[in-house]
């Protein structure tokens, strides 16, 4: 056990490394789970699943990976498809701007490494979109070679390992996390226990409730022998997310329905979505108003409640429409990003026949029921379409 007050001598790692590589060798080996991506040791498939599994469960991810690989088997494949291909694979996993930088990835590595994935953490940092959790991932995982990983999970386990109290010092940042990984990794084969490491985590050392009776290193545990289970990692301030009430405007032509291309920038960059417009007037309008009004300490006028107005849409869209009042009797969707809530209300409405080739086909497009256009459709889309009853 190490105090957290003093920064642990390097004799204290190569102990506490060489227990967890004896315990964990064995019970990983017993108690892993059975994924798709345990059952390669292609360095191109381990890049893909371990990009996928940032922020994103695994359980989603058991979908999305065998139908990615299916679709671009190899780094070859991956470099030549066009983006939208890529993205539309993609569609519904979230985090896009993940796919895109592996899709830069996959052109790196086939122009500037003759199509192979580098096996040294170094080279493969150089790779677009590889960090150093990614890095090491590959290079443990793929070619057994140790270059340490520390995730979320793995810090969370090396902190409750080490007692670290300090909470600044109990993220993936901390040096410390990186030299005990690496030193486990160097007693045993790298491919077995960076993954035994990441599945403590995920499995057993889990953020609240961890199985300690069950754990296979509780005897190496510094929380566990202090009582500090529970109170490390410090839990994490909620911080309020800011919601936003936007109209989705379903603009229907001939039974097919207006999807628009998102700018480039900004939230679901690129992306696929119905017209969005913002409402005024509801509840969550008034709160962000007054606060915007606090912060500049301007006097404002109180938005007045608004009906969508065609004049609204007309702004938003440039487009005629044949509906003046707007048919509202779809469910509204709530999705939650990361760091924002959106609540959407869908606006069922006719486009007039000759409005629909005013509109520029690299951003706009009519899809029949079912029908996908190419490139990303995220979830709060799919979600629309499903409320639309045009999924
Ligand atoms: S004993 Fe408990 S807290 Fe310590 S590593 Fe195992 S599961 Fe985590």
């Amino acid at each position: 056990m190490v105090d957290s007050a003093h920064p642990p001598e390097t004799d204290a790692h190569g102990s506490l490394a060489a227990e967890l590589a004896k315990r964990l060798t064995p019970w990983f080996v017993r108690n892993q789970r059975d994924l798709d991506w345990r059952r390669t040791r292609d360095p191109y498939a381990i890049w893909v699943s371990e990009i996928m599994l940032q922020q994103t469960r695994v359980e989603t991810v058991k979908d999305y990976y065998p139908r990615f690989l299916a679709r671009f088997p190899d780094v070859g494949a991956l470099a030549a498809a066009d983006e939208q291909d890529v993205l539309q694979a993609w569609s519904g996993l979230g985090y896009y701007r993940r796919a895109r930088l592996l899709h830069r990835g996959a052109r790196y590595v086939l122009d500037e490494c003759g199509g192979v994935v580098p096996g040294d953490a170094t080279s493969l940092r150089a790779v677009p979109g590889v960090g150093r959790y990614t890095a090491g991932a590959i290079t443990s995982i793929a070619f057994d070679s140790p270059a340490a990983l520390v995730d979320g999970n793995v810090a969370r386990v090396v902190s409750r390992l080490l007692a670290i109290r300090e909470p600044e010092r109990q993220g993936a940042n901390n040096a410390i996390h990186w030299d005990v990984a690496q030193a486990v990794l160097e007693r045993g084969s790298p491919r077995v226990l960076a993954q035994a490491l990441m599945e403590l985590g995920a499995t057993v050392c889990t953020p609240t409730s961890p199985r300690c009776a069950s754990c296979p290193v509780r005897a190496s545990c510094g929380a566990h022998a202090e009582g500090l289970v529970d109170t490390i990692p410090a839990p994490r301030k909620k911080i309020a997310q800011p919601e936003e009430d936007l109209w989705a405007l379903a603009v229907f032509w001939r039974g097919r329905l207006l999807l628009e291309r998102r700018p480039e920038q900004g939230l679901l960059a690129g992306l696929w979505c119905l017209p969005l417009v913002t409402q005024t007037g509801t509840k969550t309008a008034k709160k962000t108003a007054k606060k915007t009004a606090k912060k500049t300490a301007k006097k404002t006028t109180a938005n007045k409640p608004v009906k969508l107005s065609t004049a609204s849409i007309k702004r938003a869209l440039g487009l005629r429409l044949r509906a003046v009042d707007p048919d509202l009797s779809c469910a509204p969707v709530r999705h939650v990003f990361t760091h924002r809530v959106w609540n959407l209300q869908p606006a069922k409405l006719e486009a007039l026949a000759r409005a629909k080739a005013t509109l520029d086909d690299s951003r706009y497009a009519w899809i029949a029921p079912g029908e996908r256009p190419l490139g990303g459709l995220p979830k709060v889309t799919q979600k629309l379409l499903t409320s639309l009853g045009h999924a």
